[in-house]
């Protein structure tokens, strides 16, 4: 992995532990929305390089392979395009109720985190990524398609399909007819995995051709 993003992935996640542990919830929500809005230009960076839930779920991803916790048959109610979005609803009523009638802010971006990581222990990480997260669910939008993002020089791909092995969100899939790779930017998390094991380069992170 590139290490500039695991520097910044470890800063961001102690900047969300400082900020939770000091009573400011809303203030990790604020830089969300400036990167919801940044995935317009930038694709999905809030994915691959700031959020906790993405950052912690990688290690214990690969920790859940060594017990065989883990398993590829994924339930339909969990591939359901509403879960994501009953789950964001639910966590906006919670959020909105909580400061409103009880006057204080419940822990649920510590909730959210804790099921993240229990996802990763027993499924895929793309489960997550694209039928759970709240926060996906939105850069989707968003991210869909970015003037700039990671992307794929076609001439060069020898479909090798080295990239769609290392995808934590499944974003990247080699067209059988076509032979090269293709991304769908909507849910590509902008990790940059896939530009690191390329082996004849032809991927990388810049304005996207259309
Ligand atoms: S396509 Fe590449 S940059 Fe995008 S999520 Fe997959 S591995 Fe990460
Ligand atoms: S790793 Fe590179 S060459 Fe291999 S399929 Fe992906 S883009 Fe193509």
């Amino acid at each position: 992995m590139n290490k500039w993003i695991l520097w910044l992935q470890i800063l961001f996640l102690a900047l969300f532990f400082v900020l939770l542990f000091a009573g400011k919830p809303m203030l990790w929500l604020l830089l969300f929305v400036i990167s919801f809005g940044g995935a317009f230009f930038f694709g999905r960076f809030y994915c691959g390089v700031i959020c906790p839930m993405n950052t912690l779920m990688r290690p214990v991803s690969w920790l859940g392979k060594k017990p065989g916790l883990k398993t590829n048959r994924v339930p339909a109610w969990l591939k359901s395009k509403w879960l994501s979005w009953s789950v964001l609803l639910f966590l906006a009523v919670v959020m909105i109720l909580s400061r409103t009638v009880l006057m204080k802010d419940l822990p649920m971006l510590l909730v959210l985190l804790v099921v993240s990581v229990l996802f990763a222990l027993r499924y895929e990480e793309w489960v997550f990524h694209n039928h759970v997260c709240p926060f996906g669910t939105l850069l989707r939008i968003s991210g869909k398609n970015p003037v700039r993002s990671t992307r794929v020089e076609e001439d060069r791909c020898v479909a090798c399909k080295k990239c769609e092995v290392v995808c934590p969100s499944a974003a990247i899939v080699v067209d059988k007819q076509r032979n090269t790779a293709e991304i769908d930017y909507s849910i590509c998390l902008q990790c940059a995995k896939c530009i690191t094991v390329c082996p004849v380069s032809a991927l990388s992170y810049g304005k996207v051709q259309r």
